[in-house]
């Protein structure tokens, strides 16, 4: 799932190549996708693209007044693309759920970008809105995780009975960090998934803190200036623990585990985050007695 550093880097990408375009067509693909009917999609056509921005892991197009905002979910992604089909796209077919077009530059073909998601689960959201807040998504994110000094950081935490893992993906507490930032950021962190919020003391909370920070700037470092189509390899590259069950931890060679829930998993390394000992998986013991 895209998180802060990919989807702040497609709205620096938008920034350089889109913004200051005009919009000439929007093709709805994907019906589901479109969660707003007021305004209409048709009321961004004939206007400029007039800035591009980030809220947790919303996307955030302002269309001189209109906003598409846009919520990748698990397996979206924004591809942007040189001559565009002028066809509108069959509704339903294949992973496209939303074509922006734009017009040319002066001995140009005509560009803009597709939004698509892969696999059968779909969540991709868009909503054209007049203020991004009107997105009920956005009006109940907690402080972005960028913008936190130690101090909030701390204040935040304070008296939270969750685990980790749970609070920092938590959008309400701290917006835009995801399944996989957070793994490499307990990691970083030399933390536990496991162990309360409120539990830490004031090394742990600084070192977090500091891994929140290092983490995600270091992964948008990685990604600014690439192509939004290769945006997604990266992130990858980049990865310690996340999706990287079985392998070397590249920080002190333990094998990195995993625990696995309904839908999700977490990456760990047991030396540098647990002490050395296993999590217990429930999926596993289950499976074992
Ligand atoms: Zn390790």
């Amino acid at each position: 799932m895209p998180e802060l550093p990919e989807v702040e880097a497609l709205a620096e990408f938008l920034r350089e190549h889109a913004v200051g375009r005009i919009v000439t067509r929007v093709d709805l693909a994907a019906v589901q996708a479109i969660k707003t009917f007021d305004p209409p999609l048709t009321a961004l056509a004939g206007l400029e693209l007039t800035g591009a921005s980030r809220h947790g892991k919303f996307l955030d197009l302002d269309v001189s007044g209109v906003h598409l905002v846009v919520h990748l979910a698990r397996a979206g992604w924004l591809h942007w693309r040189e001559n565009l089909p002028t066809t509108p796209p069959k509704p339903g077919k294949g992973p496209l759920a939303l074509r922006v077009h734009l017009e040319p530059a002066e001995g140009e073909l005509p560009s803009g970008f597709d939004l698509t998601e892969q696999g059968t689960r779909k969540g991709l959201a868009v909503y054209v809105v007049r203020s991004p807040s009107e997105v009920p998504g956005i009006a109940r994110l907690g402080p972005d995780a960028l913008e936190l000094d130690a101090e909030a950081f701390g204040a935040l935490l304070t008296g939270r009975h969750t685990q980790l893992k749970g609070t920092l993906t938590d959008q309400t507490v701290l917006a835009g960090i995801g399944n996989a930032y957070s793994d490499e950021i307990l990691h970083a962190a030399r933390l536990s998934p496991f162990k309360s919020a409120d539990k830490l003391t004031d090394d742990e909370l600084l070192r977090l803190h500091a891994a929140v920070r290092e983490t995600l700037t270091g992964a948008l470092e990685r990604q600014l200036g690439q192509r939004a189509a290769t945006l997604k390899g990266e992130k990858r590259a980049g990865l310690q623990v996340h999706a990287r069950t079985g392998l070397p931890c590249p920080v002190c060679g333990d094998t990195v585990r995993e625990v696995s829930f309904a839908d999700t998993s977490l990456q760990y390394c047991p030396t540098c985050q647990t002490g050395g000992k296993p999590l217990a998986d429930r999926r596993m013991s289950k499976l074992l007695r």
